[in-house]
């Protein structure tokens, strides 16, 4: 699956909010948001657009896209399926960005970014009930049990990770076993738990709606 490889401040600056893609990095004070809160490019110091409409909620689906580090087809193709689920569309959305593979790998601390999580998934690192998963659109369901490989149970990487996130805890939808490396999805995902990012979701809805 295709995924964008370009520098990822960039991204927070446009957005003008942190979007948390570079894991350790972004809580300290040499986040470029924290440092040049600004517009990227030549002129982005002097330029303050002025933003109505259509392209309001178009920064809100950019800024929720590159939030969960997904590409416009995979973001799209998941709206159409919130769509047709029972409830409200634009939750439905999130839920299902939040049950993500690669994004319970990084709610549980396995790792400190949605890349660094894809990539652990990607690499085999991970089952889900017992059995070798490497799809990080791969959707979890309440009842999953998300563990470490026996095999990558020593891997430096995810141990290191699983210390730097320490101190953030897991949302109340999931259950972390540290000492185990193991998770699992107690329940659904909660919309207002998600409080690391302020997020419109019924902007998105709206866009994709006309
Ligand atoms: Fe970069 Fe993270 Fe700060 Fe975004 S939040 S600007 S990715 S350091």
């Amino acid at each position: 699956m295709a995924r964008y490889s370009g520098p990822v401040c960039r991204l927070c600056r446009r957005e003008g909010t942190k979007l948390f893609l570079k894991g350790d990095r972004c809580y300290t004070e040499k986040c470029a948001i924290e440092k040049r809160n600004f517009q990227p490019g030549q002129h982005g110091r002097d330029r303050k657009p002025k933003i109505v409409g259509y392209g309001i909620q178009l920064r809100e689906k950019q800024r929720t896209k590159r939030y969960y580090d997904i590409l416009e087809r995979q973001f799209r193709n998941a709206f159409e399926k919130a769509s047709k689920l029972k409830g409200i569309t634009g939750e439905n959305l999130l839920a299902l960005m939040e049950h993500r593979l690669d994004n319970v790998i990084y709610r549980l601390g396995l790792a400190t970014s949605r890349a660094m999580a894809r990539q652990v998934v990607r690499h085999g690192h991970i089952q889900v009930n017992g059995r070798k998963v490497n799809i990080p659109s791969f959707l979890t369901r309440q009842g999953d049990v998300i563990e470490v490989r026996s095999k990558s149970k020593q891997n430096a990487g995810i141990l290191a990770a699983c210390d730097s996130t320490a101190s953030r805890p897991a949302p109340t939808w999931l259950e972390f076993e540290r000492e185990q490396l193991r998770g699992k999805v107690t329940g659904t995902f909660k919309r207002d738990e998600l409080v690391q990012i302020q997020l419109n979701e019924q902007l998105i809805v709206e866009l994709y709606s006309k």
